[in-house]
């Protein structure tokens, strides 16, 4: 497609003419093949080691990308470029172990076997504690499911399935066939700490074909190295509580007095979505949990502007991605030039661009790189979590991730199902530039953008598509096509521009 002249592009964009052209391309063309590839030579370069998620290399990147932020005149929201969280690596300690007691005897099971720790546990002894079966511990007010309604948890362990009810009803009120919020550990944890439970208990959906609990301590492993141990983001404020996961033996054996069996429960909650709880009788357990835990501090770097409209402002437009990679493994250094040094330059250069302009888009922007994708995108998760403006306020995110190779002028875009508007002024866009366009639903669960998808935000994902050097050592300066990250960082300045600048609101479309 041949690229269309600035005028056609002014029409297109029903943009001002007075404030118009000249302003916004030199903004545009300020975009440049060079300045992208420094970034990335930078960010990518071996003293950084791979950026891994929590490393000092890490911070280097931060310190540079939030030097560019402050050089291109951005504001740093909240007094700071940095947003911080936590991130917990957490080790199997000794004297970990569990025994129900039943009538006066006393029966102990075995780790791995029996039981494993789950890693959001606290550290502690319960001594002869009263089990209450909790459904899966879901309090959903907006649905009307309430597995605490009638029973009184307090200073008591809760024994709660995985998952959610109807998991594979695709006309389940819990998002269909799809996981809701409600089936996170995290989420059920926090509902079980705030009914007053200080013990959990977890057990996966009875029908399935398992003895033991799933394990991910690699000290329970046989010849797993030893710093394969997670890492995880610390979520759960207030305290955590005793936390194992159940094989099925001890599973059944806690139901033994019950005249029950999990299987029945799970059944019967599944067919009415009515709770089953109730107080397991004749039966204590006393459960000690000890992990050792190690806690690092991370961060997103984030940059803030304005929106010129008085009521506009108050609404954000996010361009996100994130700028951590894989760090060292064996010996070799994981550059990550195309993930994400890629987009991270593109990130900053964008912020670059909008600050440059005479007169900010009427709604504000807030630019973002994250920490920790690679881990589990903690940190997109940690900032839906802990937004700058309320979720609801957020209009799109634009996530950049993988943006520098491939065909020089081809662009994936993922997440075109998602908003109508933002697919269209994305197309609009891409008659200025002129890139040869795939749209797809690929790879959607796997980048930045998929936090706030959750949460409600219209998003739109720019990648180049798969390539060998993925997730490999070889993903190295040398193979970026800069001419193709100034085009794909152009065409989203074009696409952000008229979604912050747009009086109505984006739709947003729960496809899937
Ligand atoms: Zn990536």
């Amino acid at each position: 497609m041949q690229k269309r002249s600035t005028l056609f592009f002014i029409c297109l964009f029903g943009l001002n003419l007075a404030w118009g052209q000249s302003n916004i391309d030199k903004a545009l063309k300020s975009i440049t093949a060079e300045e992208l590839k420094n970034h990335v030579y930078f960010l990518a370069d071996d003293a950084m080691n791979g950026r891994d998620t929590p490393s000092a290399e890490l911070d280097s990147a931060a310190a540079y990308i939030s030097q560019q932020f402050m050089a291109g005149g951005l504001t740093a929201p909240q007094g700071s470029y940095y947003q911080h969280f936590n991130v917990l690596r957490s080790k199997l300690g000794k004297g970990n172990g569990i025994s129900l007691i039943n009538d006066g005897t006393v029966t102990a099971y075995k780790i791995k076997k029996d039981f494993v720790p789950l890693a959001v546990s606290k550290n502690g002894i319960i001594e002869e504690t009263a089990v209450i079966f909790a459904g899966y511990g879901i309090t959903a007010p907006e649905y009307n499911y309430d597995d605490y309604a009638e029973i009184d948890v307090q200073n008591k362990i809760v024994l709660i399935f995985t998952g959610e009810p109807q998991a594979k009803d695709t006309s389940s009120i819990f998002s269909g066939a799809q996981n809701s919020d409600y089936a996170r550990l995290r989420v059920k944890v926090e509902n079980a700490l705030e009914h007053g439970a200080i013990g959990l208990l977890l057990i996966s959906n009875p029908h399935r074909n398992f003895r033991r609990p799933p394990n991910s301590w690699p000290s329970l492993m046989r010849n797993a190295p030893v710093n394969a141990v997670p890492l995880k983001r610390e979520t759960i404020k207030g305290g955590s509580l005793a936390a194992m996961q159940l094989g099925k033996k001890l599973g059944k054996a806690l139901l033994e007095g019950s005249g029950q069996t999990l299987v029945e429960l799970f059944d019967n909650i599944d067919s009415d979505l009515q709770p089953r709880s109730f107080e397991l009788s004749g039966i204590k357990v006393t459960m000690e949990t000890r992990l050792d835990i190690e806690k690092n501090v991370t961060q997103n770097v984030w940059a803030y502007l304005e929106g010129s409209d008085p009521l506009l402002k108050d609404e954000l437009v996010i361009i996100g991605g994130h700028y951590d990679h894989v760090g060292v493994q064996k010996g070799e250094i994981y550059n990550g030039a195309d993930d994400n040094a890629s987009g991270t330059s593109g990130v900053i250069e964008l912020a670059e661009a909008f600050a440059m302009l005479d007169q900010p888009p009427k709604r504000s922007m807030l630019f973002m790189t994250y920490s920790g994708e690679e881990k589990g995108l903690f940190g997109s998760y940690h900032y839906t979590d802990n937004p700058l403006m309320p979720m609801e306020n957020t209009a799109a995110m634009f996530c950049l991730d993988m943006i520098s190779r491939n065909d020089t002028n081809a662009v994936v875009i993922i997440g075109d199902k998602c908003s109508e508007t933002l697919t269209a002024n994305c197309d609009n866009a891409n008659e200025i530039i002129g890139m040869d366009m795939t749209k797809t639903s690929d790879w959607f669960l796997q980048s930045d953008h998929y936090p706030f998808y959750k949460k409600g935000v219209p998003v739109l994902f720019f990648n180049c598509g798969d390539t060998e050097d993925l997730h490999q050592p070889t993903d190295d300066c040398e193979k970026i096509i800069p001419e193709k990250m100034e085009r794909i960082t152009r065409l989203i300045f074009l696409t952000a521009l008229k979604t912050a600048n747009s009086v109505d609101r984006p739709d947003y479309i729960k496809f899937r």
